[in-house]
């Protein structure tokens, strides 16, 4: 799997107050990021993709989640 670090390309900002792990907001410019293994992946994930733990995957514009709980929401800007 090809593996974009997209901290290269976008600084990213944590979402406050943060939201609840049981209803965590979607959008273009939100992106998740696993506590876990600091993965990010888009909320809205166009192409494959997947934290390094496996915590959080995505495809086909949603992402699955093993434990909400570990997971920071983001803002991503563009550097
Ligand atoms: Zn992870």
């Amino acid at each position: 799997m090809l593996n974009i670090d997209m901290r290269k390309i976008y600084n990213f900002y944590a979402l406050e107050p943060a939201p609840a792990p049981d209803a965590l907001p979607t959008g273009g410019d939100i992106y998740y990021e696993c506590l876990d293994c600091t993965g990010i992946v888009s909320s809205v994930p166009h192409i494959k993709a997947a934290c390094t733990c496996g915590n959080l995957s995505g495809n086909g514009g949603q992402v699955s989640i093993k434990d909400a709980t570990r997971v920071r929401v983001v803002r991503g800007k563009l550097k």
